[in-house]
């Protein structure tokens, strides 16, 4: 058996161990082997990171824009090249299939792209003779130090829906990532320093709990992004805003697929499947919810049903495979409770994941099949709860205003989707709907880079959502400066009246 690998910090460039620090298990999910141990930051850690990045702060911010979009067009260069291989980091630690681990590596580079245009996107705005001889003009500066604190589902794109645009912004950066999958972080910074961005600039801090707090009540931390569970979202936004500090915190999620009568079954089947188990349902923008409207319960749970049996179930690094295990054991079991405890509250279990064969010589791996509940109430727990797995329940309601009725009525607003040949009912659902992102028969409605990242209600905590315009705005400070360059031939004189256009 080979020694799980210790994996410390990366700070100013250099990477940091402590031999002495406590450090936490990453897993193999689909052997349940320990892969590696990782150090746990703690406030000397961060304080050291933080340092490191207001030292880098003044003169990153000074770098020019195109010196700025040189460094991050070589590291776009950089993450394409190596895309399958940082791909093959994120399965191995997460699990998830490697067709989805490369989708996952693409998505956060189409955000660096977006990034490698910042001179575009800083361009301020100039009024010309708002008053006889003066202009007024706004400019976007970066904030300092940011963090972002991100989730074990996407290690390497959540990470990427931050730090391009903060650094292409002018700030630096500290990554805390998750415990679980916290490998292709450091693999990272090493192709930023590959890429020529100064020392200092990106910084990776690894840890849990002590780690993400220290850096929330840093003072020198002026801006946090934290994407991962709604408690978790809840107290980093309180805490941060609590000093003053500029936070977005995206949350956790149930998204619902709502299916009309008029769909096309086979079509709204396929998109279920796709969206309800891809990635084992590990996915802040899954389908978890299907409401079927009138009688689609009837036609659609059997076809969903018959595509989960011929679902290719295994470990992410056959290509062959189309879903993978779980993050963690304890996970899993959770899950697998909830499904026990649905079944005795009365929902019809149409396809029980606990009953998934596992596959041979993988038999610690943290398994759980794909599982399908229909006749599902809004008070079971399968329902309220986020069960963050590869699990579709099934709800039934009479019309379009009782499905609208059910999305609404729940606290999450991340996702959601309308299956429909009904040009009207989609304008409708899209206006009324209280959801952050919504598909029109698409099931995953996940925005561009060039657009914006975010839900509503218990999904976003703070104004921002992330990349896109967002993104900018949450990385820079607008100001407005209003210039008057007197004119030799003009004489000056007191005035005590409030400016006005004249
Ligand atoms: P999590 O909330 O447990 O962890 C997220 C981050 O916070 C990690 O870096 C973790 O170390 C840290 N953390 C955990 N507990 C903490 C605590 N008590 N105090 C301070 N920091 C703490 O989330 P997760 O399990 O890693 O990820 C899954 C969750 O993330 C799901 O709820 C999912 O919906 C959500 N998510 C949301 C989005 C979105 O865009 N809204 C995207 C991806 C994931």
């Amino acid at each position: 058996m080979t020694t799980p690998a210790r994996l410390g910090h990366s700070i100013a460039g250099t990477r940091v161990d402590d031999p002495g620090a406590p450090t936490t298990e990453v897993f193999d999910p689909s052997t349940g082997s320990v892969t590696a141990l990782v150090e746990a930051a703690d406030a000397a850690v961060v304080d050291r990171a933080v340092a490191a990045a207001r030292a880098a702060f003044p003169s990153w911010r000074d770098a020019s824009l195109s010196r700025r979009s040189q460094v991050l067009f070589a590291f776009r260069e950089l993450l394409a090249a190596q895309r399958d291989e940082l791909a093959a980091v994120v399965s191995a630690e997460h699990g998830k299939v490697i067709d989805d681990a490369i989708g996952e590596v693409q998505r956060g580079l189409e955000v660096v792209e977006f990034a490698c245009g910042v001179p575009q996107l800083l361009k301020g705005a100039y009024s010309e003779n708002v008053s006889s001889q003066v202009d007024s003009y706004t400019l976007r500066q970066p904030v300092g130090v940011v963090a972002g604190i991100t989730p074990f589902n996407f290690p390497a794109m959540v990470p990427m829906w931050m730090f391009p645009l903060a650094i292409a912004c002018g700030n630096t950066f500290i990554l805390k990532p998750s415990e679980k999958d916290p490998s292709v972080a450091l693999r990272l910074a090493e192709l930023w320093s590959e890429a020529g961005l100064p020392d200092g600039v990106f910084n990776v801090v690894n840890g849990g709990r002590d780690a993400v707090d220290a850096l929330l009540r840093h003072p020198d931390v002026a801006a946090v992004s934290f994407v991962g569970s709604t408690p978790v979202a809840r107290h980093v936004h309180t805490t941060v805003s609590d000093r003053g500090a500029r936070v977005q915190a995206l949350g956790g999620a149930k998204n619902h697929m709502v299916v009309l009568p008029d769909a096309d079954i086979d079509t709204a089947a396929d998109a279920a499947v796709s969206a309800a188990y891809g990635s084992a349902g590990e996915r802040c923008m899954a389908i978890s919810a299907l409401v079927g409207v009138g009688d689609v319960g009837d036609r659609l749970v059997p076809a969903i049903a018959d595509r989960i049996a011929r679902l290719r179930i295994g470990p992410g690094d056959d290509a062959d495979n189309e879903m993978g295990p779980l993050i963690t054991a304890a996970h899993r079991d959770r899950i697998a409770r909830h499904l026990g405890a649905a079944g005795a509250a009365g929902a019809t279990v149409v396809v029980d994941g606990r009953d998934l064969p596992v596959p041979a010589g993988h038999e610690d791996g943290f398994w759980l099949g794909p599982s399908l509940l229909d006749h599902v109430s809004t008070d079971m727990d399968v329902y309220t709860e986020e069960l963050f797995g590869p699990v579709l329940v099934v709800l039934r309601v009479p019309s379009f205003d009782a499905a609208i009725e059910l999305v609404n009525a729940n606290p999450y607003g991340n996702g959601t989707a309308v299956f429909t040949d009904d040009g009207g009912a989609a304008r409708r659902f899209q206006h009324e709907i209280e959801v952050g992102m919504v598909g029109i028969n698409v099931p995953i409605p996940v925005p561009m880079a060039y657009h914006s990242f975010g839900g509503w209600k218990d999904s976003l905590f703070g104004d921002s959502h992330v990349h896109g315009m967002d993104g900018v705005h949450f990385y820079t400070r607008a100001k407005v400066v209003t210039s008057r360059w007197r004119d030799p031939a003009e004489r000056s004189r007191v005035d005590l009246g409030f400016p006005t256009q004249s």
